[in-house]
């Protein structure tokens, strides 16, 4: 449905708002009213190829700049970014609907992705070995790839465009960035504040649109590196027709995140940590923790101190002080409140049922309250697949092994978090578990951006992660230099293979 008479969200390329022709676009919501605010233009290939045309032009002259010259801008950008966070939290809780407090943390966690980019000459710096043979030395270097293509989706509007770009337009690539359809005003507004940073015209665009961009993207021989971060059979999907086009890929899939607690747990730490884990940001972060297991005897105990902060939650409009906001949209609210009833037909028990919820917020919005599932039988579609809402399930199992073995036998690992004060169990842990990203009495464990963001199995697709040194490598291509300086002694014809000496 597109509502004719609101504005539409258009392009930027090369430095500028660029208003689209393609004739197609989609409807931008406010979850927490339920209604259309404005629409989105949902770009053509042909502007994809404009788009690409920008960042291909713009890449020689960004790619020769000094580092010096790159890092101040980034390091403008920075500062503009901490004292106009303000705005850009209002765009994201006026599009997706998380609380004001919730969309700052995850501007928070984009910039620090910034102040590690502004150190890029130092993460660039590359290896020198003198001497390797006669009068021959060896370095390498890692320069930038081209132009890159970034494909986020609509949970992180602002952190996830930025686990990537400032890295790659730091490294001296050019970004064409296609950001989820449901809320894309938040890239605009980053793109407004490249060029007050000084960053050239054509270094940073935003492409919006759906499944025509991502493919105009995959197919454009000219981008180099697509870099994803969505749903598991998209991510699959970027993967495999990216690499066969002979892009660098990396694409970050879906999750489904489990906490195991051992009965020696601090009980107040882990019934604090479910409920921020299950429930921030309404259940729709990849981090968030969706199954608590329980070592026996602790779950009886722990369900009566999760319910109990459960019911002082406060659901409601993100602008006013509530902790939860609605999900993106009707439809992914209609789905996530669907598996309350599948679980009641698949013999789980409903503790806390949030469709009953009263929200502090207009009767359209797209409300779901925090729903805690016990008893939920690990064939159910509550367990297997991922739900993407404010609903927490509870699994009961018998020892420490048999929580690792039900970890490990599902599809995804992305992220895990044991709870205990057994150190030997949570080193265990550590080293058993198949998951990319561990916390130990940690919920959310998403790494500070100097180290690396991504899953293993069904999670992350391709051979690097986000951010931190696999970001590094991820946007630059090593280049190994043999170097010999005249010297009298060069030696004279030889055709055989070049031997040291
Ligand atoms: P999504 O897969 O629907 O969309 C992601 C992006 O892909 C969007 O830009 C969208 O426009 C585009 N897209 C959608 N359908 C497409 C298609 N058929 N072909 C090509 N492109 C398409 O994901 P979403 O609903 O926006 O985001 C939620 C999902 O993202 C969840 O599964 C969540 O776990 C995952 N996620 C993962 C991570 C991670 O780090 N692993 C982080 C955030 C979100």
């Amino acid at each position: 449905m597109t509502v004719q008479t609101l504005p539409t969200v258009g392009h930027w390329i090369d430095g500028a708002a660029f208003a689209s022709t393609s004739g197609r676009t989609a409807p931008i919501y406010d979850p927490a009213r339920g209604i259309v605010t404005k629409n989105v233009a949902l770009g053509s290939r042909e502007e994809v190829a404009v788009a690409v045309a920008s960042a291909r032009e713009a890449f020689p002259g960004w790619r020769d700049l000094s580092l010096a010259r790159r890092q101040t801008v980034l390091f403008r950008f920075r500062e503009l970014l901490n004292q106009r966070k303000g705005e850009l939290a209002e765009i994201i809780t006026a599009e997706h609907g998380k609380v004001l407090s919730d969309a700052l943390g995850e501007i928070g966690r984009g910039q620090e992705v910034v102040e590690f980019a502004c150190g890029i000459a130092h993460h660039l710096k590359g290896e020198f070995s003198e001497q390797v043979s006669a009068g021959i030395d060896v370095y390498s270097t890692r320069q930038p790839l081209g132009v890159v293509g970034i494909i986020s989706p609509f949970n992180f509007p602002a952190m996830v465009p930025m686990w990537f770009f400032p890295l790659a337009i730091a490294a001296g690539n050019t970004v064409v960035l296609k950001p989820s359809e449901k809320d894309p005003s938040a890239a605009l507004w980053l793109a407004e504040l490249w060029k007050e940073a000084g960053l050239p015209d054509g270094v940073f665009n935003v492409l919006n649109g759906d499944r025509e961009a991502v493919d105009g993207l995959l197919a454009h021989p000219e981008v180099r590196a697509i870099s994803f971060v969505g749903s598991t059979p998209i991510a699959r999907r970027i993967y495999s027709t990216g690499a066969a086009a002979g892009k660098r890929v990396q694409a970050l899939g879906g999750a489904k995140n489990h906490m195991l607690v051992l009965p020696d747990a601090d009980l107040t730490l882990v019934a604090d940590s479910a409920i921020n884990a299950g429930f921030g940001s309404a259940g729709e972060r990849c981090m968030a923790i969706s199954v608590v297991v329980a070592v026996e005897p602790v779950a009886d105990e722990l369900i009566e101190e999760i319910a109990e902060r459960m019911s002082a939650l406060v659901t409601g409009d993100g602008r006013r002080s509530c902790d939860m906001g609605p999900l993106i949209t009707r439809e992914h609210r209609d789905r996530v409140a669907s598996y309350i009833e599948i679980a009641i037909e698949d013999g789980a028990t409903v503790v806390v049922d949030g469709r009953s919820v009263r929200p502090d917020g207009a009767p359209e919005g797209f409300w779901l309250g925090p729903t805690l599932i016990d008893n939920v039988p690990t064939t159910s579609r509550v367990y297997t697949e991922e739900i993407f809402g404010p609903v927490l399930s509870v699994v009961r199992v018998p020892s420490f092994e048999a929580g690792v073995e039900l970890i490990n036998s599902g599809a995804f690992g992305n992220g895990t978090a044991i709870f205990t004060n057994d150190g030997g169990a949570a080193r265990r842990f550590q080293n058993e578990i198949e998951v990319g990203m561990i916390g130990i009495n940690v919920p959310l464990p998403v790494p500070v951006a100097t180290f690396s963001f991504g899953g293993w199995k069904d999670s992350l697709f391709g051979d690097t992660k986000a951010h931190g040194a696999e970001g590094v490598r991820f946007y630059t291509q090593l280049k190994a230099v043999t170097a010999r300086w005249l010297d009298p002694s060069h030696g004279g014809i030889n055709l055989g293979f070049p031997e040291n000496d």
